[in-house]
């Protein structure tokens, strides 16, 4: 078993639209809603320190995802100060073996998109342990198609994250 779309076959490609110029503001830069993170309208932090927050998910599929954001309002890791650049390094690493602690999780992906919101954050996405059509780039595919459990187990999830931060 190698890395599998979570559709059946066959696939039909398709040609990408028009491209979308200027792109539409995202949440939190100039012209575009505001900045969800900084408002305040996010799941409440399990965990904390100086510089980041980390947050469970709602409408998700797989428990022991988090996604960790910086208390500053840069859009990514070049904006950030470079003693907070590496930082995230040291961070991201305690949320990887924090995530990697639940067990029965095969490798932690870290995910920054950056295309809804304009506030640097990463996600961190258990790949369960031996759900290996799930492999590489196929994860977040299915973790969009498999069934959501409910949003209080994930927020569980999480704080036993934070708990082995
Ligand atoms: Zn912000």
């Amino acid at each position: 078993m190698t890395m599998t779309l979570p559709y059946a076959e066959p696939l039909v490609p398709r040609e990408p639209g028009e491209r979308v110029i200027p792109e539409p503001p995202r949440r939190g830069e100039p012209g575009g809603p505001p900045c969800g993170i900084c408002g305040g309208g996010i799941t409440g932090a399990v965990w904390s320190d100086d510089n980041w927050t980390l947050h469970p998910p709602v409408g998700g599929s797989l428990p022991g995802a988090v996604w960790l954001a910086s208390r500053v309002h840069v859009d990514s890791l070049s904006g950030l100060p470079e003693p907070l650049q590496a930082d995230f390094g040291r961070v991201a690493a305690r949320v990887e073996r924090a995530i990697l602690s639940l067990g029965d999780v095969a490798r932690v992906h870290l995910y920054r998109w950056g295309d809804g919101g304009a506030h640097f954050h990463v996600w961190f996405i258990p790949r369960p342990l031996g759900m290996v059509e799930a492999s590489g780039m196929m994860l977040p595919l299915w973790e969009d198609v498999l069934p959501n459990v409910p949003d209080e187990e994930l927020a569980a999830a999480a704080e036993r994250v934070a708990a082995a931060m």
